[in-house]
């Protein structure tokens, strides 16, 4: 990932200011200017042992104790070279031995500088026993000047802040390096305006940064965390705020033709709109009647029915005389998009043929590996306007594809697309008017995490799903168990043999290739472990394997993956939808959007590799017809592990809105909307969305109305530059394409 070498706050670079140790250690981290290292907080924070006389410690304790200096003396060690420092202190009662074992003269010297005899200090250290002369000491102490005030006393027993550490990184150059910046405090660029501070009972930020790194008392801290966190939702909603105003200044075609499109599509609906899809779509189509570019989330579970609102409001664009495009993550979900959608509008969409409807459209798809004359024929029909609806996939917004009025643009499954895919997407209009937006998406977000990760886009929610889906029953299958694994395949055979159709999906194509990561588990010091899992098993190997279970003899077993060519693809799809395949072997290429109602059985091989989105996506595939389904998270992980666990609260939750808070409780909003997520989302420092929902509120007011006095930031250089840096923090996708 290509990493900046300049903030766009001209902050200094801590190459000036630091040692290359220092600066190396930061580095490590990503932070390399003097603004990014004081916003780089301490992990938590560890309270000195508390202060004990010493006629009451005892071997092993962890103590602090205040005392003066009473001799010092060195001599030479015995077996290595350099020489042992020792410091006799007293607390005036009783007497204690410091002991240093330093390989060079210039460590001596150093020691013997900061320990003249009569010095008061306190020390901090664990007690140990001196094996020659039978007595109490600690070795290697933490030590630093006492001074006998009230003052000296609290900060003799202040709390030390605790950094992220790496590989061969000391907790003390972190705090060095810290503390040197903490010099250069008055310099830091602060974003939020001094009054927007005062009004919200937040230091300013020079004392907020020397609170945060080096506090007298956990409160201290918390009052300093206070502001750098109202910080990041500040900048984050001045950045939406920035956008909704440029949309507000940014012409759009206004879709407001009550046309004979739409009302064929809905006298021919084979059901009746639930009242949340009326409504929602009502104000969908509201938004997009106005002649300013919407940005809408449309969210809902898997099956709730958002398709059909994002059809007719591409309906409607087309009857005001446009063009709508819905673009899929995939070749395979743009195609069965592109067969859903022609079945739905019938001879709607048999625009220039006999057959067709007197007001009829095209609706044409467009993919990478189309043969060239039928590509031909379909760009023609883009070019010439005669494709009313035009279905694809990425490749939509990179290649030179021109559209006649491009003037509504819906995507499928956000969590693909990056905000800036998003944003490019406006230079695709007609006529320098921007087309309007619609990212639908079956992970739902709580609102304060969308205000925090998503506060550009309108949400537009649909809580109901509309009935006769059987639904899903999930368990989780620990392999360790032979006797559930049996039973598991056993279950699969069950269904094959009642005429139903199985899915598993692996994590990855192949054995021999580069193994698929399960995600780091957090111990409880909130530290990362390597998980220690066998490798993920592959599609290729798997197919094979099960070919062999005695359980599943006789299944016709097919295998998907992105490395097969088009055809092929489309060619087991085709046979899987026709009953010709029992069991389909697969990577995530199924992920989104496969409609197969005659499959009952979903299994995830090696669950624990996959986002708590991909596996509720993975699930929503089977159950979708009139017969139950049954989904499988099958891992190798311990019963009773972090793993297991998680697993075990994702087989629990019941839709998308419950996975979604136990995701948020489980990590935070770092990575949301799941692993794939990217942009402003991923980098979300210091904010929770759940514990800071009220700053997250607050922010977005004060934020808004900054940017509704001065847009473009002429007065607020250092929220221009703040902004800047995030921007770029945020999406490298933008500085490699
Ligand atoms: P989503 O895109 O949210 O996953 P879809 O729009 O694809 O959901 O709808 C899922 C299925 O439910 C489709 O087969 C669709 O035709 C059907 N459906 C949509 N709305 C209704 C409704 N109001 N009543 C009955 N079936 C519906
Ligand atoms: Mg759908």
């Amino acid at each position: 990932m290509a990493r900046r070498q300049e903030s766009a706050r001209g902050s200094m670079p801590l190459t000036e200011l630091l040692s290359t140790k220092e600066s190396r250690a930061m580095a490590s981290f990503g932070v390399r200017d003097l603004d990014t290292m004081m916003r780089f907080a301490p992990r938590r924070y560890v309270s000195p042992a508390p202060l004990r006389d010493l006629h009451e410690v005892t071997e092993g304790e962890e103590v602090s104790a205040i005392v003066s200096v009473v001799s010092v003396r060195e001599r030479t060690m015995r077996n290595r070279p350099g020489s042992v420092l020792e410091a006799v202190v007293s607390d005036g009662v009783e007497d204690l031995t410091l002991a240093f074992f330093l390989p060079k003269p210039h460590m001596v010297q150093w020691h013997r500088s900061r320990l003249p005899v009569g010095a008061h200090i306190v020390v901090h250290g664990t007690v140990g026993r001196n094996t020659y002369r039978d007595e109490l000491q600690i070795a290697h102490p933490v030590y630093e000047p006492f001074e006998d005030t009230d003052d000296g006393r609290l900060f003799a027993q202040r709390p030390r802040p605790v950094y992220p550490l790496r590989r061969n990184i000391a907790q003390s150059t972190m705090r060095s390096a810290t503390e040197k910046g903490l010099e250069f405090a008055e310099h830091l660029s602060c974003p939020v305006p001094a009054e927007v501070l005062a009004a919200r009972g937040l230091l300013p930020l020079p004392q907020a940064v020397r609170r945060v790194h080096t506090p007298l008392t956990l409160e201290e801290a918390r009052a300093g965390m206070a502001h750098l966190v109202f910080e990041e939702a500040f900048v984050l909603q001045a950045i939406f705020a920035q956008r909704r105003a440029q949309d507000e200044r940014t012409p759009a075609p206004a879709l407001r033709a009550d046309g004979p499109l739409q009302g064929a599509f809905d006298a021919r609906l084979p059901f009746e709109l639930t009242a949340g899809q009326r409504e929602i779509g009502d104000q969908l189509i509201r938004r997009i009647g106005r002649d300013h570019p919407t940005s809408a989330l449309l969210q809902g579970d898997v099956g709730s029915g958002k398709t059909v609102i994002a059809l007719r409001a591409m309906l409607r664009a087309v009857d005001s005389g446009h063009q709508a495009a819905l673009l899929a993550p995939t070749e395979v979900l743009a195609e069965q998009h592109h067969r859903t959608i022609t079945g739905l509008l019938g001879d709607l969409a048999r625009g220039g043929q006999l057959d067709g409807h007197p007001d009829a459209t095209r609706v044409r798809l467009l993919t990478g590996s189309q043969r060239t004359a039928g590509r031909r024929q379909t760009l023609l029909d883009v070019t010439s306007g005669e494709a009313g609806i035009v279905i694809g996939t990425h490749a939509l917004l990179t290649e030179s594809v021109e559209f006649a009025s491009l003037a509504l643009v819906v995507i499928d499954e956000q969590h693909r697309f990056g905000v800036d895919h998003r944003r490019r997407l406006r230079t695709k209009g007609a006529l320098g008017r921007s087309p309007h937006v619609v990212v639908m998406t079956a992970t739902p977000i709580p609102r304060t995490a969308a205000l925090a990760t998503v506060g550009d886009l309108d949400v537009l929610t649909l809580r109901e799903s509309p009935g006769r889906r059987a639904g899903v029953a999930s368990f989780v299958v620990h392999e360790e168990s032979p006797r559930w694994e049996h039973r598991m395949w056993e279950r699969a055979g069950e269904e094959i043999a009642a005429g139903r159709q199985v899915f598993v999906v692996c994590a990855r194509i192949d054995e021999d290739a580069e193994d698929v990561p399960a995600p780091a588990v957090l111990d409880e010091h909130g530290q990362a472990q390597p998980p220690t899992l066998a490798p993920a098993r592959g599609v290729t190997e798997t197919a094979q394997r099960l070919a062999e279970r005695p359980e599943l003899a006789g299944a016709r077993i097919g295998v998907l993956h992105s490395r097969l060519a088009t055809e092929e693809k489309q060619d087991v799809m085709d046979r899987l939808v026709r009953g010709e395949l029992d069991l389909l072997v697969s990577t995530t290429v199924i992920e989104v959007g496969v409609d197969v109602p005659n499959a009952s059985v979903m299994i995830v091989l090696d669950a624990e590799r996959f986002g708590v989105s991909q596996l509720h996506q993975l699930r929503g595939r089977v159950g979708r017809g009139e017969h139950a389904g049954i989904a499988f998270l099958d891992t190798r992980a311990k019963g009773g592990s972090e793993h297991s666990r998680h697993l075990q609260a994702i087989a629990g939750a019941a839709d998308g809105f419950a996975l979604a808070e136990l995701d948020l409780e489980r990590r935070g909003a770092g990575d949301l909307v799941g692993e794939e997520q990217s942009g402003l989302q991923r980098t979300l420092k210091h904010l929770d969305v759940i514990r800071d929902a009220a700053v997250i509120e607050q922010a977005r007011q004060d934020a808004f109305a900054v940017i509704a006095t001065d847009p473009d930031l002429a007065a607020h250089p250092a929220l221009g530059g703040a902004i800047a840096d995030r921007l770029r923090d945020a999406d490298p996708d933008v500085e490699r394409s």
